[in-house]
């Protein structure tokens, strides 16, 4: 059709008219942002701002500390990125053995994930950005920062062990960004961030990411920021509505027939499983490949390349089933998964809310199904009580339990009160989202669901 292609007309496909360019520049420009990044959004095809980009954009551009609570697939990244980008791009560049921004998180896999958001941003920018971890060579990363590096990403240990070896220094540190801070003192980095922090400019801004905020995350925003401004974009513990949740009652030994059942029952064609342990991951996909099923692990006993790789061919649609663990699994990121698989229980209940994050993203719809057997009953109450609602249970024929899951949920929780656990083991366990109002005092784990680290895996 002659001259019929202009911006903003209906395209060929029957979907909904493409934004005038004009209007995308102006929807991501009215925040404040720079012609560079916006011609990098226009390019990724980012037209609306996502909320926590809305509110955390021109709050960070203006310089203001920030504490957010915002999970993965709320578009969090580039609500930092885009405006400490843009930020880095109007100042001098980097002295050597100096950063300028210190983005820190608590996996490999997060930093590699970040640092690529940021230069797929930065693209059209004069600001260097670079990634430094652990499990790879220490020697190309104390070169790399010889030179000098605008935006460093890092996971903490690593950071130090650079520090501490002179090759970066931290007192020209202008911004820090905290991803993922409630999942860095999950991890034990407590005292890393204590040192961080001591090395770091008084004079900074600092924006704190959290998906969850425990007593320990307020007291660290409390002592570390400067009157942060507070975003809070999905209510509270609550998960993505698109996301048809349930829980499958099933015998422990039979989860595996079970799963494979319900694969190909179901035709699933890609599907993130999580389990507990390292060992049940691998055990799993022995088990799977012994079907001939497509199936890769990503858990912290296995080298980072492999890691990457096991990730890289699940993205690329080459392997059908994911399967990981918890710690492995945070912050990856994979678009539009119709499937998440529990197939054991989370530990820490919030892990629960996270790991069905990976699915029904962006408006996509999606499932999130966990095998529950009688012995995490008290896991499932825990689920429970912080989704505030029981999840729906639907027996699959021919794999009823022999083993009966108690009933669960915030009444069978009520009528049964227990006593908190005594002593948490000072790591920072994710605290109740429940009581982020009211003093978490006398709250204890619910359900008696053992803290993280406490639970010694059974079986596997
Ligand atoms: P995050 O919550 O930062 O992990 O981002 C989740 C996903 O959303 C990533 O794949 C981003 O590339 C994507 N994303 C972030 N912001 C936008 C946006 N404004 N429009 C479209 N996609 C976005």
């Amino acid at each position: 059709m002659p001259g019929g292609n202009a911006a903003g007309s209906v395209g060929e496909t029957g979907k909904l008219p493409a934004l005038p360019l004009s209007r995308i520049a102006m929807t991501f420009a009215s925040l404040g942002l720079a012609a560079p990044l916006l011609q990098a959004l226009d390019a990724l095809g980012y037209q609306t701002p996502t909320p926590i980009q809305t509110e955390a954009i021109p709050a960070v551009l203006a310089g203001r500390d920030l504490m957010a609570a915002a999970q993965t697939g709320t578009g969090k990244t580039a609500g930092f990125a885009l405006p400490v980008l843009q930020r880095l791009s109007e100042g001098e560049k980097a002295a050597s053995n100096t950063i300028r921004a210190l983005i820190l998180v608590p996996t490999r896999e997060l930093a590699e994930q970040v640092h690529a958001s940021c230069r797929q941003y930065g693209e059209h920018l004069a600001v260097s950005t670079y990634a430094a971890y652990g499990g790879v060579s220490i020697n190309p990363q104390m070169m790399r920062l010889r030179r000098g590096v605008d935006l460093l990403v890092a996971t903490p240990g690593r950071l130090l062990d650079l520090f501490r070896q002179n090759a970066v220094k931290l007192k020209q540190v202008e911004m820090l960004v905290l991803d993922e801070a409630d999942r860095m003192l999950d991890l034990g980095f407590a005292q890393e961030l204590a040192t961080v922090f001591a090395a770091l400019p008084k004079q900074r801004q600092t924006l704190l990411f959290s998906a969850t905020f425990s007593d320990e995350i307020r007291s660290l925003a409390k002592a570390r920021l400067r009157e942060p401004l507070s975003i809070e974009v999905a209510p509270r513990n609550s998960t993505v509505k698109a996301i048809r949740q349930w829980a499958v009652p099933v015998d422990k030994k039979r989860k595996s027939e079970l799963f494979l059942f319900m694969l190909k029952d179901r035709q699933w064609q890609q599907v993130l499983v999580f389990v507990k342990t390292k060992k049940g991951a691998d055990e799993l996909v022995a088990r799977l490949q012994a079907k001939k099923i497509a199936a890769d692990a990503i858990h912290g006993d296995r080298p980072q390349a492999a890691r990457q790789r096991a990730l890289d061919s699940f993205k690329a649609g080459e392997v059908k089933i994911l399967i990981a663990t918890d710690v492995a699994a945070r912050g990856i990121d994979i678009d539009e998964l119709p499937q998440v698989v529990n197939f054991d229980l989370p530990i820490v209940a919030e892990d629960y809310i996270h790991r069905i994050g990976r699915t029904g993203r962006a408006g996509a719809s999606g499932e999130a199904i966990s095998l529950v057997c009688a012995d995490e009953a008290p896991l499932l109450t825990a689920i429970e009580t912080l989704l505030k609602k029981p999840l729906e249970r639907e027996e699959e024929p021919g794999f009823e339990p022999d083993h009966r899951v108690p009933a669960t949920g915030p009444a069978a929780a009520a009528a049964k009160p227990k006593k908190p656990k005594a002593a948490r083991g000072g790591k920072g366990v994710p605290g109740n989202w429940v009581g982020f109002d009211t003093p978490a005092a006398g709250r204890g784990r619910r359900g008696g669901a053992p803290s993280r680290g406490a639970g010694k895996p059974r079986g596997r």
